[in-house]
């Protein structure tokens, strides 16, 4: 069996790498893929962008792929889906209407709305509907968004209304181009972040292990936003009791009411959560696809063959197979290029990472690139080094051993990823 693996970050890497593990696949291909896949056995690197669906769809045909899955959300909003499914190509991911739910702020807040999932109040503006003396009579903070897909940047937390009008404004003027002209306009919303990954086959639903990730920038959940900084895998945030009501008022009505309204969901469905302190489950964002870094510490624990569960996804087979996990922790430190997340410097030579092969637990690249055998940074998040362990603190220790053995000039990481899980577990 030949798998096709769209994307070149360190999800798309943790994906070839669990594929490529399956006694069943004989080749894994990845577009454009990464240093890191460049290196692994069975993995071939092919130069075609994740978003180039034509070129993407001739390469599957003359490989003869047998199954295609899609790492990030641009192409699954674009349609690749639909694309492949029309050329009868086996491809894992929501179809374009479906995936408005990550591409569109603005279709996701009415569809939790008419299906009476939780979520914070809202409005939704354009530059001509944008409507300033209702923004006057709202409370601080407030939260701007971006409706489109803007790369993990287009939200902005205001704290004073001025600051409020003045980030949706920037957004109308084309800050985020065509991903900014609808803004929608959130009440802020305090809790603990959760976040929630399932496999949908369009009615029947597989939730993957519990996940957590860490977004802000600095050690203590401070500074700015990133596309994510470390994740972990189990996550103790989420009890036995949490999970059912997470799939009783959030999940099963999101899949359930994308089925009747007649664009069921087949893929991977992540929910950004914020649970409130009476333990509602208040959906601040859908994803299309797999978290990333959540994916790599997942894959490292899932055990099933991964190509057996998406084939069984995509034969609406969801509620006949069950996904085997790893019962050890893992943790993923994500390893940063000088400048990330504002202005990332490429370029640099990364060393250590053969030292750091013979060290237990797995380094996962995303911006990375290799040039005459040596490997470079290439990108913001470079590297995802991944433990495993008996705990979360056990998986944290592996994780940062890896870690510290490579170096680049300017590396900068978290010295803190899991702690709230380390706490939970140590009180
Ligand atoms: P989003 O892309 O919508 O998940 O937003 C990115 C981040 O902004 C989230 O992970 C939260 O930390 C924060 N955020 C988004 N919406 C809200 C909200 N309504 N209240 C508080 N924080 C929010």
């Amino acid at each position: 069996m030949k798998v096709l693996i769209v994307g070149g970050g360190g999800r798309e890497h943790a994906l070839a790498w669990k594929c490529a593990a399956a006694p069943r696949v004989s080749e894994v291909l990845v577009a454009p893929g990464n240093a890191g896949t460049a290196a692994e056995p069975r993995v071939r690197n092919v130069g075609i962008a994740a978003e180039d669906t034509a070129a993407l769809l001739r390469l599957a045909r003359a490989e003869r792929v047998d199954l295609t899955i899609v790492g990030p959300e641009a192409p699954l909003v674009a349609g690749i889906v639909d694309d492949f499914a029309a050329a009868g190509l086996s491809c894992f991911g929501p179809r374009r209407d479906a995936a408005r739910l990550e591409g569109s702020k603005a279709f996701a807040k009415e569809f939790l709305r008419r299906h009476g999932i939780p979520t914070a109040r809202s409005a939704t503006f354009t530059r001509d509907t944008f409507d300033e003396p209702w923004m006057r009579s709202q409370r601080t903070p407030l939260v701007v968004k971006a409706s489109g897909l803007a790369a993990g940047k287009g939200v902005v937390v205001a704290d004073s209304i001025d600051a409020a009008i003045a980030a949706a404004r920037a957004m109308f003027a084309g800050q985020f181009a065509d991903a900014g002209r609808e803004v929608v306009i959130e009440e802020f919303l305090a809790g603990e972040e959760v976040s929630f990954i399932v496999m949908a086959d369009g009615r029947h639903i597989l939730p993957l292990a519990t996940s957590q990730d860490h977004k802000r920038l600095n050690d203590g959940d401070h500074g700015p936003n990133t596309g994510g900084m470390g994740a972990y895998s189990p996550a103790p945030v989420v009890t036995p009791a949490l999970h059912a009501r997470i799939m009783r008022e959030v999940i099963e009505p999101a899949i359930r009411g994308l089925a009747a309204e007649g664009m069921p969901y087949s893929g991977f469905l992540y929910a950004g959560l914020m649970i409130a302190p009476d333990g509602t489950p208040n959906v601040l964002e859908f994803n299309c696809r797999l978290g990333d870094p959540e994916a790599q510490p997942l894959l490292m624990r899932l055990q099933s063959d991964l190509t057996l569960l998406c084939e069984a996804a995509l034969g609406a087979r969801l509620d006949m197979v069950s996904a085997q996990w790893d019962q050890r922790a893992a943790l993923g430190v994500v390893m940063a290029a000088a400048g990330y997340p504002e202005s990332t410097r490429r370029g640099d030579v990364i060393e250590g990472l053969e030292r750091a092969a013979r060290l237990p637990g797995k380094i996962f690249h995303a911006g990375t690139r290799l040039e005459s055998g040596k490997v470079f940074t290439n990108g913001g998040r470079v590297l995802c080094a991944v433990g495993l362990g008996s705990g979360i603190a056990a998986a944290q220790r592996a994780a940062y051993a890896l870690a510290d053995s490579v170096h680049w000039p300017g590396v900068h990481y978290r010295r803190d990823i899991g702690y709230r899980a380390v706490h939970a577990a140590c009180p």
